[in-house]
């Protein structure tokens, strides 16, 4: 139940809810306004109608007035009289009915004609046709009967012999002072009533009693409106005046609109019609003449002014909705921006407390990196510090080693000599002496290198002419090359090659190169070396050596460039010559690097920046 109100409140809230809410409530009162619109429309009908209706009343009372003395008039002819003292006069009758007819004609009547005083007509404007009223008895018609006393008749019926409805005017015909003979005129109503079918209404003329003897709609002739007394039925019977068995009730129901309006309801042969009428009285001959308007009509415009209204309504209601709902949208869209903004700022505010959160974390991981490296160069100055001693041990192992077994014989040449010189013998003795100094050579040469090691170079380094120092290197090497019968394949460039670097320390570095390359091949009989200079596109040059000895070993190729790291035995070599070469490269900016050829050997590659040749060519940084 409660979900039931619920969904049905959500259904009123919602836009359709209320459309379909408003539209009930639209219809609603339009069906409920429906009958008073309805009368409204009606009653202006209605009140349009009046003009008409009294047209035809006037139409109506205009004939009835232009009739009325009309049948006096006539009566006065002397002829008339004449006829009636001798109605056999058969050639005065003709004489007269055809006077008769001339003056109906004239007077647009249907016919005139003379009764006697006991209502037999004795001349007839009508003579001619077939139901003509000559020799027909109108004793019973009250117009004879008031006439025949003197008085005037007026009288409405429908016609015996010719069964038409008409109005009939009577009047005395006097001789002397004496009613001798009646004049009666009638007129029919036909043509009246043909009028009025040409309009949008009907119009009913009812007598006194109620019954209705002329109508736009032939249906309706002779139809009563309210109950017949006996009394009046019996007169109509007495008068001949309408067909007794035609006198049949027409249902109406009236309901009143206006003091002059009326609602009008009729039933007929289970037809029901409903109109609007008013009605007048014509008092002279006591007729109602009544006009009905349809009512479809009205109350269709009624309906559809009603719709319209509704429509517009609805119409104004459906835009103002949208309005209201467009209204609603640029609300809701501003709310959501609203919304989305303070969103968009909450997240900026959150983004800026994280960036802080994160700059302050850096700002302690920075803090925190100095402090590493600043362990780290403490370390590394520790590791350095270690290093040196480590390597000051290698080489006091080596320079013991290199310097006791000559101070070992320099002790026990001097040793020797001394003996010699005591015994006397000056040539063993000047032997041992020279073997003495010899080893005092070894010594000078083996503190050389040191030297060399030791020594950082002072030299510039600048546009070196590698040529000329290949060339050197070879020169000096000339002696070695042919000691060992060494097979020296090298190429020399067509044209000057120019690096960065230093003379004598280039020609040092290559002649390191070619003995150790030598020495690997120790005990081959042509041992052949092989020296290439090959310059690159991207502004290096490489200077290759390359043997056939025993290659590198894989500790070696990790050690190469390490001071001390030697594989040949004591006196032959320290294990600087590499190391030095290294750092002379190094200082020129270039690599050295070694690796194990394919085929067997080694080869070692001095890479060298490339240099534009100087000014004055030839010119060398040492
Ligand atoms: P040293 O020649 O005094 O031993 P180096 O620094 O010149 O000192 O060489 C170090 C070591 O590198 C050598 O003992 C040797 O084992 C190795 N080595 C150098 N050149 C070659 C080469 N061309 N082939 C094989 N091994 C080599």
């Amino acid at each position: 139940m409660m979900a039931e109100v619920s969904s049905g409140r959500r259904f009123l809230k919602s836009d359709s809810g209320r459309l379909a809410l408003g539209l009930l409530v639209v219809i609603a009162l339009g069906l409920a306004a429906l009958p008073t619109v309805e009368r409204l429309f009606l009653v202006r009908a209605g009140e349009q109608s009046l003009a008409t209706l009294r047209l035809s009343v006037e139409g109506l009372r205009g004939a009835l007035q232009r009739f009325e003395p009309l049948p006096g008039l006539i009566g006065e002819r002397p002829v008339l009289a004449r006829l009636l003292a001798e109605p056999e006069n058969g050639g005065l009758q003709n004489e007269i009915n055809e006077e008769l007819r001339i003056t109906a004609e004239a007077l647009g009547a249907s016919d005139v004609y003379l009764l006697d005083t006991d209502g037999l007509t004795i001349a007839s404007s009508n003579y001619l046709k077939e139901r003509s009223f000559l020799g027909r008895s109108y004793e019973f018609r009250p117009y004879f009967t008031q006439a025949v006393v003197g008085g005037l008749g007026r009288y409405f019926a429908l016609g015996t012999a010719s069964l038409e409805r008409g109005y009939f005017y009577s009047a005395p015909v006097w001789q002397d002072e004496t009613v001798i003979g009646v004049l009666t005129l009638k007129f029919t109503v036909d043509a009246f009533e043909d009028a009025w079918r040409g309009g949008l209404n009907d119009i009913i003329v009812s007598d006194l009693n109620d019954i209705v003897f002329m109508s736009s709609r032939e249906s309706w002739h002779f139809r009563t409106l309210s109950d017949l007394s006996p009394a009046v039925l019996a007169e109509v019977a007495d008068t001949q005046q309408y067909p007794l068995e035609e006198l049949t009730p027409l249902t109406t129901m009236r309901e009143p609109l206006t003091d002059a309006l009326s609602f009008l309801r009729v039933q007929d042969e289970g037809r029901s019609e409903d109109f609007v009428t008013a009605s007048t009285l014509i008092e002279d001959v006591g007729w109602r003449v009544a006009i009905l308007v349809p009512a479809g009509p009205a109350k269709a415009q009624a309906l559809t002014a009603l719709m319209v209204f509704v429509l517009f309504v609805l119409f104004v209601g459906l835009a103002l909705m949208s309005l209201l709902q467009r209204r609603a949208r640029i609300m809701e869209r501003m709310e959501a921006q609203r919304a989305a903004q303070d969103m968009l700022e909450r997240r900026v505010d959150e983004r800026t407390a994280d960036l802080n959160a994160a700059n302050a974390n850096l700002r302690v991981e920075v803090e925190e990196r100095r402090t590493a490296e600043q362990r780290l160069r403490k370390t590394q100055h520790e590791l350095v510090q270690a290093g040196k001693l480590a390597a000051l041990g290698q080489m006091s192992a080596a320079l013991s080693h290199e310097i006791n077994q000559p101070l070992t014989a320099v002790k026990t040449y001097a040793d020797n000599a001394m003996t010699f010189l005591d015994r006397d013998r000056p040539s063993d003795a000047r032997e041992n002496v020279s073997r003495i100094s010899k080893m005092a050579d070894r010594m000078a040469a083996i503190s050389g290198h040191l030297r060399n090691f030791a020594r950082r170079p002072q030299e510039d380094v600048g546009p070196v002419n590698v040529l000329h120092a290949i060339d050197d290197a070879m020169a000096l090497m000339e002696a070695r090359f042919k000691k060992t019968g060494a097979e020296v394949a090298y190429q020399p460039p067509e044209r000057p090659i120019w690096v960065m670097g230093g003379q004598l320390r280039l020609q040092q570095v290559i002649i390191n190169l070619l003995n150790n390359g030598l020495d690997s091949m120790e005990g081959m009989p042509t041992p052949p070396l092989e020296l290439a200079v090959e310059a690159d596109d991207e502004q290096r040059v490489l200077i290759h050596v390359r043997d056939r000895g025993e290659g590198l070993e894989d500790e070696a190729l990790a050690q190469l460039f390490d001071p001390f790291f030697t594989t040949k035995s004591p006196g032959k070599g320290l294990g600087l010559g590499l190391s030095i070469s290294y750092n002379i490269v190094e200082d020129f900016g270039g690599r050295l690097r070694a690796r194990n050829r394919k085929k067997g050997g080694a080869e070692f590659s001095i890479e060298l920046l490339a240099a534009e040749a100087p000014s004055s060519a030839g010119m060398a940084a040492e």
